[in-house]
């Protein structure tokens, strides 16, 4: 008989990649069929995801739901859009921890790049203690629905630059395709996540299949 092909992981959302960049990658299962439960379908999904990723706050969250509800069409159009993100940090990323070209996904990653950084900008930081300061903003975080995506974008900017990139990994279950940071202390970290795909991988070999 052979074993119910389980689902990879619970329908819920997950942050376990050490970065907000591959923990977007990890909001869908990208099993050999195609992607598989997407927890992104809504943009209340969305942006949920990135209050609890820390790239939005939750003040901005609320505000960009109501507008989210007030305009369905923009709203879809966020949606579509945070999933070809998403889509294009998995081939990048991807293709960086097989050792394979960037040149294509890098060229989709610069655009996205483009489309965030033209929303930074210095502003006034009034929390530091009464000194006078500055920090980055985004524009129109509070209005542009695809707002849920730049600071994401600009943390796999800074993933790109770092030396943690040689420990970017992709699962080895299958039909995972989730993706992390490898901070184990010998560098061998194989799942993303022992008690879903590690235990599958264990089962199986047990099974001698
Ligand atoms: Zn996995």
């Amino acid at each position: 008989m052979t074993p119910p092909s389980a689902p990879s992981h619970e329908a819920s959302i997950l942050y376990l990649a050490g970065d907000p960049a591959l923990d977007l990658v990890n909001t869908v299962d990208w099993t050999s069929r195609g992607p598989e439960q997407d927890r992104f379908r809504t943009y209340e999904g969305i942006s949920r995801w990135a209050e609890g990723a820390g790239v939005l706050s939750v003040a901005a969250g609320r505000r960009l739901r109501r507008v989210a509800s007030e305009r369905p069409r923009p709203a879809a159009a966020a949606v579509e859009y945070t999933h070809r993100a998403r889509e294009t940090l998995r081939d990048l990323f991807g293709a960086i921890a097989r050792g394979e070209s960037t040149a294509i996904g890098l060229r989709r990653f610069n655009q996205l790049l483009a489309d965030a950084s033209a929303r930074l900008e210095i502003a006034p930081d009034a929390g530091r203690g009464g000194r006078a300061g500055f920090d980055w903003r985004w524009r129109e975080q509070d209005t542009d629905l695809r707002a849920v995506v730049w600071p994401v974008i600009w943390a796999a900017a800074s993933l790109l630059r770092s030396d943690e990139l040689n420990n970017v990994r992709v699962c080895d279950g299958d039909d995972c395709g989730w993706m992390y940071v490898d901070r184990s202390r010998n560098g061998l970290r194989r799942w993303c996540q022992m008690r879903t795909c590690g235990t599958r991988e264990k089962t199986r070999r047990r099974r001698g299949s």
